[in-house]
């Protein structure tokens, strides 16, 4: 195995279009076609991190966020970023990262949460927009079918619950080839009019490489029609945070004490309480206030997540519970779902749990 196949795998279970554009995911440091000799996977790469994985002999590690995010100028140790890739560098190993690409799938960060929480009937709290496309295209009415077909098994015609959806209507095409065309159908230097299906289909954007493939593979025209569109549409499977409920509601205390046992957490900050049932509760994994006000509209009575800041917690607004705690336990078990999606992956390879402590912060 070179580090591209374990990274195809991890792209298989989340696709890095599903990152937001701010962030920076994917392999940031090394070389694709290294062997790979283990796998570490870790929240945060320190150089504590690089020294476990020379120790458990791993050259790659998959670590949930980026340790170059806003780009390095230079690489002289001056700092611990810039240390991190030298010493990444100087050791062949390869730093892979997922981040908000792992958080946008709708069973990455937040269904871990919503897992330890016990919380069932799981769905997306913030769909992300811009990604779902459309496809629209013109084959000859013999050929329309077994395209279809081929688009279906690319990933596209998808919608909620559904498979080998489009929409065809039939017309007629024009095109006349020149001399140095070698037209499938007609004749060169004649207007050629044939009877076509238009196809429209949609697909994630994720899918769009493999889309556009099985298109032109797969096309009998010499050129292909086609045009591609970005819709509105939010797409209901990927994007930011998670609503959940409870088999059973709890009262507000209950549920606190039931969060910081199943996180492991020793201090919960959160705002008023209002002796309240809970039975829907919001997750966000990572810093969440942007989170709040799509919180409060969910439904939900309680929303878990962290780095709010006191102004922030003003705006529950006596309309839910926010409790904040700690941006690490929100995601501490990430590097779990990673190890177990691998070794159900590849299971005779060396993946290891980093057992590195990387929270840099401590309570008193
Ligand atoms: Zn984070």
């Amino acid at each position: 195995m070179i580090v591209k196949d374990v990274t195809n795998i991890l792209e298989e279970f989340t696709p890095l279009d599903y990152a937001e554009d701010f962030d920076n995911v994917g392999l940031l440091i090394g070389d694709s076609k290294q062997k790979v000799t283990g796998v570490l996977v870790t929240l945060d790469t320190l150089e504590n991190v690089i020294d476990e994985a020379i120790d458990k002999n791993c050259n790659l590690i998959v670590s949930f966020h980026p340790i170059v995010f806003g780009g390095l100028k230079k690489i002289t140790g001056a700092n611990y970023v810039e240390r991190v890739a030298i010493k990444a560098i100087q050791n062949n190993i390869a730093i892979y990262s997922m981040h908000t690409a792992l958080d946008n799938n709708n069973a990455g960060v937040n269904a871990k949460i919503c897992e330890v929480l016990g919380l069932s009937n799981t769905k997306i709290l913030i769909p992300q927009k811009g990604s779902i496309k459309k496809l629209t295209t013109y084959a000859p009415l013999k050929a329309a079918n077994q395209l279809k077909e081929v688009l279906y098994n690319a990933g596209a015609g998808n919608i909620g619950n559904y498979s080998n959806c489009s929409f065809s209507n039939e017309g007629i095409g024009s095109y006349k080839a020149n001399e140095n065309a070698n037209p499938s159908i007609g004749e060169i230097g004649e207007v050629h009019l044939e009877k076509e299906t238009q196809i429209h289909i949609t697909f994630s954007k994720s899918k769009e490489k493999a889309v556009l493939k099985a298109l032109f593979n797969n096309h009998p025209y010499e050129e292909v029609a086609y045009e591609i569109t970005t819709l509105e549409n939010t797409n209901p499977n990927i994007g930011m945070g998670m609503i959940g409920e409870l088999d059973e509601p709890m009262n507000e205390l209950e549920f606190l004490n039931t969060l910081k046992n199943r996180m492991n957490v020793s201090c919960v900050r959160h705002t008023k309480l209002f002796n309240k049932k809970v039975s829907k509760v919001a997750v966000l994994g990572g810093s969440g206030a942007f989170a709040i006000k799509a919180a409060k509209q969910s439904g939900a009575q309680i929303f878990i997540s962290s780095d709010i800041k006191y102004h922030e917690f003003y705006q529950a607004e006596n309309k839910i519970v926010i409790a904040d705690i700690g941006h690490y336990e929100t995601e501490q078990f990430t590097k779990n779902l990673l190890v177990d999606y691998l070794t159900k992956k590849i299971p005779n390879f060396a993946i290891h749990l980093s057992e590195s402590i990387t929270n840099p912060i401590k309570y008193l």
